[in-house]
């Protein structure tokens, strides 16, 4: 990005860089205990899960992507090291030891929860100050509610309850 793309911002560019860095090991680390997830989940409505957690982790790495071309917009060095991820995760990895199918939507759901509040608290941080980190992490937001929400209606799905204040 040009110099004064980056001097517009009202923030601490390097602190925003090292915040965006650790989203970025979030989304790798999601990305693969969705994609894990879909290949090894047992269990009643298996394929409508396979399906969804597929979708997910295609969602997961385009999150990585879009992270990824804003640190180097902003001149930092997006994560090198996949053992860093570990280090930078705000929302840490659940790997899906037991495949059953109930287990699995649970530990994304889990998942899913930090990521709205970890992009919620980059929404707040940012706006104002960095419109265009701002607009990134709102659509990135987006999509980690509509995560949430598919994987409960799938869970209330598996468990035959009737769904209340489903579009
Ligand atoms: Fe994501
Ligand atoms: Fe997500
Ligand atoms: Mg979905």
């Amino acid at each position: 990005m040009g110099t004064r793309g980056i001097q517009i911002i009202e923030m601490d560019v390097k602190k925003l860089i090292n915040l965006l860095n650790k989203a970025l090991a979030d989304e790798w680390l999601a990305y693969y205990q969705y994609w894990i997830g879909a290949k090894v989940v047992v269990g009643p409505m298996k394929n409508a899960a396979v399906t969804e957690l597929t979708e997910h982790a295609n969602d997961e790495l385009r999150h990585a992507g879009m992270l990824t071309d804003r640190i180097l917009q902003l001149k930092g060095t997006p994560v090198l090291e996949p053992k860093d991820w570990y280090k930078l995760t705000n929302c840490g990895y659940l790997p899906p030891k037991d495949p059953s199918i109930l287990k699995v939507l649970q530990q994304n759901i889990k998942g899913e929860q930090c990521a709205i509040d970890t992009y919620q608290k980059l929404l707040k941080m940012t706006k104002d100050k960095d419109h265009i980190t701002n607009q990134m992490i709102l659509e990135i937001l987006k999509d980690e509610i509509e995560h949430e929400d598919d994987l409960q209606n799938l869970v209330e799905d598996i468990k035959h309850k009737p769904k209340a204040g489903k579009k």
